[in-house]
């Protein structure tokens, strides 16, 4: 039997709340009356929720119950792929949470904000400095906000200069993000696709790049965990024609500090606050996108924007080629307090060295596993690798099966079927807080999957076997959701 941190005892079963109450439980004892009693309003008096009467033990065992479901990156490796599930440091959310800053409110005067701007001020050099772009607004909520931010900049730059343009660029493998954001902003995608080493080649887009065309959105390192490597000859066709070139940058956590984006010829690109720089993500919470461009596209960020004079920390509404506001107020600023706290704790050569360990668990993965499981892209790889079920197709065991049997083992699954340029897609991204031990268990799954894969394929086919809930309907659970546990 294989070594598994996984095991199936002691999870426990927990009805609904409405299904645990009996009448006349209480969760708390009052202190004795001392007033008349006097009759309610019968307004108020009327059919009310049915909410189950409860103890207090009953409470704390069916939330505590219910947390033992959950998996996330507190509990163990989630090497989601096109995700970056690292470990946030609890330092972060601690400095997030102090009342200066959790209890700021954005419609305070300017004079009782000076340490929450001053903090939005220094965050916008520092990614600024991390990316080598010129300027930043943490404005956008979102990657995919980032991503229609700085479509708008594009537009904007265009309608300056009088020209409509109508396309943009987008790759085979960018997120999927990237199309419906330019779609969003009225242009039309343009897809190309990426050459036999799952990069773009110059040609390819000088082959489509035309006076029509506002530019492209480049996802870099790519969605095949890839670094564009023609990405400077791509950035002199484009602007050649004064086309722009979009970065999607939510993959920085390979290249923080290592990649000077305005180098490589980029103009404009997002980062995902929620992905790199300590905010854990994934459950619907907030999230932060900021748009980081050079010079040229500076002018049209959008307002209010930060700006200092004396030690003295404003908000400025005076940019009159501005695109406008994309937010209510200024962004999710609890996810900024957690970056700079992110930033200042890592310095330089801590965000530096976590990207190159980011990329050497995944080359490690991926040089361990090759051969075990089919390897698209036999070259070195970035942040993420992407495999396929082509060696298991034999034994008629898919992607989907493997992942499910990981659970099994203990090891939440990889993206699957995810890029969909590659069919069968394996995408694993182990990040740069997984130990050794822990990739090494996680590999000896995988190992010891592809072998029942061959010997015991009845197994994978029922996975998860050892799971609180077994083998889903897939379609069913979509469609109707029982959620109820
Ligand atoms: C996650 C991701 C996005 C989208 O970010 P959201 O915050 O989910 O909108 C865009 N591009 C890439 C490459 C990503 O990995």
């Amino acid at each position: 039997m294989i070594e598994t941190i996984a095991t199936s005892g002691l999870i426990l079963n927990e009805p609904l709340l409405w299904e645990k109450g009996r009448k006349g439980r209480s969760g708390f004892s009052l202190p004795r009356r001392d007033v008349e009693t006097s009759p309610m309003d019968p307004a108020l008096t009327g059919e009310g929720p049915d909410f189950p009467d409860l103890s207090e033990v009953d409470v704390v065992r069916h939330y505590t119950r219910l947390s033992t479901w959950n998996f996330g990156v507190d509990t163990g490796m989630y090497p989601l792929g096109s995700c970056t599930m690292k470990y946030n440091p609890k330092t972060n959310e601690r400095q997030a949470s102090l009342p200066g800053f959790s209890r700021s409110h954005p419609l305070l005067p300017e004079k009782l904000s000076q340490g929450a701007l001053e903090l939005m001020f220094k965050l916008e050099r520092y990614l600024a400095e991390i990316t080598g772009m010129e300027a930043v607004s943490l404005q956008p909520a979102a990657g995919a906000h980032g991503e229609l931010a700085g479509m708008l900049l594009i537009h904007a730059y265009h309608k300056g200069k009088g020209s409509q343009r109508s396309k943009i660029i987008i790759p085979d493998t960018a997120h999927g993000t990237n199309p419906a954001s330019a779609a969003l902003c009225g242009y039309r995608p343009v897809p190309v696709n990426s050459n036999e080493n799952g990069i773009l080649s110059a040609e390819t887009i000088a082959a489509v790049m035309d006076e029509e065309t506002a530019g492209i959105m480049v996802t870099n390192p790519n969605t095949l965990g890839l670094f564009e490597e023609n990405i400077k000859e791509i950035a002199e066709v484009v602007h050649a024609k004064d086309g722009l070139i979009y970065c999607d940058g939510a993959n920085m956590n390979a290249v923080m500090g290592i990649v000077d984006m305005m180098e490589i010829g980029i103009d404009v690109l997002h980062l995902n606050l929620h992905k790199t720089f300590s905010t854990p993500h994934g459950g619907g919470g907030p999230g932060s996108g900021p748009v980081c461009v050079n010079k040229t596209l500076e002018p049209f960020l959008p307002i209010p924007r930060i700006v200092s004079e004396n030690g003295h920390y404003a908000l400025s509404e005076d940019f009159p080629q501005s695109i406008g506001k994309l937010d209510t107020f200024h962004g999710h600023f609890g996810v900024m307090v957690k970056a700079y706290s992110y930033i200042m704790s890592m310095g330089a050569e801590g965000l530096k060295k976590a990207s190159q360990l980011a990329v050497l668990n995944a080359n490690y993965i991926k040089e361990k596993l090759k051969g075990v499981f089919h390897l698209p892209y036999d070259r070195p790889c970035m942040h993420e690798c992407v495999f396929t079920d082509k060696n298991q197709a034999a034994n008629k065991i898919t992607t989907l099966e493997m992942a499910k049997r990981l659970m099994d083992y203990g090891f939440h699954p990889p993206t699957v079927y995810f890029p969909l340029v590659v069919q069968g897609a394996i995408m694993i991204e182990p990040t740069e807080t997984e130990s050794k031990e822990d990739i090494d268990r996680f590999i000896d799954a995988l190992q010891h999957i592809a072998q029942e894969a061959k010997e015991n394929p009845q197994i994978l086919k029922e996975a998860p076997n050892r799971c609180k809930v077994k083998r889903l309907d897939e379609t069913a659970a979509a469609r109707k959701p029982c959620l109820a546990g």
